[in-house]
């Protein structure tokens, strides 16, 4: 059958699994270790963390973004999608599961670019879940235009001196290695011109100035490290991939995360969804349910239509990537999904809130945290006007412009050319009156 929408019962089955799970065993980790996810484990961490890790490697849901050559499951992404969108609900699930970013992204391109050497010091221990990473490309003063990265790699005998500034760079503090984008010939463009490194996070050089938190979390205790590398000397087996390759690498790396993110996503809109929900079918107010109010039906008929709307475009551009099995095949529609993101999560949360009344504003529900989220997921990965404009480009590609003085469809031009077409009829029946 070449369209179905019903989830194999064996694999229906893993997700109801995965759906309980994530509810009873994983959800409460948000709640007693919120700021752990992406730290190494101590022992005592270790005895909740690990058994849930090998529940999951029980079920062969482990790492299922990767192929089975790498210790996945080959699963592909459209099934990825709908185990994602129950990850989603959770900060801790990812990791769990064995499939967080910036993780997933980082070992794509170890898998695909890194010699057998890099692979089995940095890969290994990345799938295996026992270290996390770093992507370390936007700067101070430049994140969506590379042509502003000042970061430089300079040859020095066999290997490289790196200086300079990144900023923004995700888990740096308890990151095992870092991927740095650095200028390697600054002649040429840096779509040409740039190189990226594998820098283990204990290299002499390398300064974690701070690490910048989101809006809701307290000052000096975020996740995102203003870094400075200063004299940072690295052997030349640091390079990943070939030399001035970086931009066609991080192609393979981001298209894959933006995705993900996507998947993800649905999970924290449906959840902000289900709250709504319940809340609008249990307050009383003015003579009735919340839920017998127009204005919240509403809310919830358009909440229900965009989420799923958008639920089914990311799903159609997983199938898409499953069936090219190349991210540049389905740039449009990954940017397109990248663009409806931030709205999705933002309008249905904004709704939920305000279903909620003051208990929605407050800091004991998590809508505010999913505003911020959503915010911040039209800029993470490019922001969401540099994603517009790749969606033009790409949909450009499949016109062309008129060569007459009229537009195709101009009717008088259309009338005239269909006149003549029927011209023999026209006279027929002009004839018989
Ligand atoms: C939560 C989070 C996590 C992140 N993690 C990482 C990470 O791990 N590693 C990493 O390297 N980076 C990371 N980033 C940085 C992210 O990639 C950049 O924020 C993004 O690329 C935008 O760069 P910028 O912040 O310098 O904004 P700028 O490039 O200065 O852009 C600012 C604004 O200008 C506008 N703009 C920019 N270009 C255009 C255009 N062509 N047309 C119209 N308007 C435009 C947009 O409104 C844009 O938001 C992260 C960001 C966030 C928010």
């Amino acid at each position: 059958m070449s369209w179905d929408f019903e989830t194999e019962p064996e694999f229906g089955a893993k997700l109801d699994w995965a759906d309980a799970f994530v509810r009873d065993e994983v959800e409460p980790l948000d709640l007693v270790w919120p700021d752990l996810v992406f730290t190494p484990p101590d022992e005592k961490l270790r005895k909740v963390i690990d058994p849930r890790k090998q529940a999951v490697r029980d079920q062969g849901l482990w790492a299922t973004h990767l192929g089975p050559e790498l210790g996945g499951q080959g699963y592909g992404q459209l099934r990825l999608c709908l185990l994602n969108e129950i990850l989603g609900r959770s900060s801790w699930a990812p990791v769990i599961f064995g499939c967080q970013a910036p993780d997933t992204g980082n070992a794509e391109i170890i898998a695909h670019y890194g010699t057998a050497e890099q692979k089995e010091r940095y890969l290994r221990p990345l799938l295996d879940g026992e270290v996390f990473s770093c992507y370390s490309m936007t700067e101070p003063e430049g994140g969506s235009d590379p042509t502003q990265f000042k970061t430089r790699a300079v040859r020095d005998g066999d290997g490289w001196v790196l200086n300079g500034w990144k900023f923004f760079s995700s888990n740096a503090k308890t990151a095992s290695f870092f991927i740095v984008m650095a200028v390697t010939n600054p002649d040429v463009s840096p779509y040409q011109g740039m190189s990226m490194f594998l820098v283990p996070a204990d290299t002499p050089g390398i300064e974690i100035v701070r690490s910048v938190g989101l809006g809701y979390e307290p000052r000096g205790e975020g996740a995102h490290a203003l870094i400075h590398y200063r004299d940072v000397r690295l052997p030349a087996s640091a390079l990943l991939g070939g030399e001035n390759e970086a931009f066609v690498i991080a192609q393979t790396r981001l298209g894959g995360g933006r995705i993900h993110h996507a998947m993800r996503t649905i999970g924290q809109a449906k959840k902000a969804l289900d709250m709504m929900c319940e809340r609008a079918l249990s307050r009383h107010t003015q003579g009735g349910k919340l839920s017998d109010k127009q204005f919240v039906q509403g809310y919830i008929a358009d909440s229900y239509a965009q989420l799923t709307q958008f639920r089914l475009f990311v799903l159609y551009t997983a199938w898409e990537i499953d069936k090219y099995n190349d991210y540049r095949k389905v740039r449009k529609d990954i940017a397109a999904i990248k663009v409806l993101m931030p709205g999705v999560l933002h309008d249905i949360a904004q709704r939920a809130l305000q279903v909620h009344g003051a208990l929605g504003a407050s800091n004991e529900m998590p809508f505010t945290r999913m505003l911020s989220g959503a915010t911040v997921l039209g800029l993470a990965d490019g922001p969401t006007e540099v994603h517009k404009m790749t969606v033009a480009r790409q949909v450009l590609r499949d016109y062309r412009p008129s060569d007459d003085m009229w537009p195709t469809e101009h009717l008088p031009k259309k009338l005239a050319a269909a006149r003549a077409k029927f011209a023999a009829h026209l006279e027929h029946e002009i004839g018989n009156l």
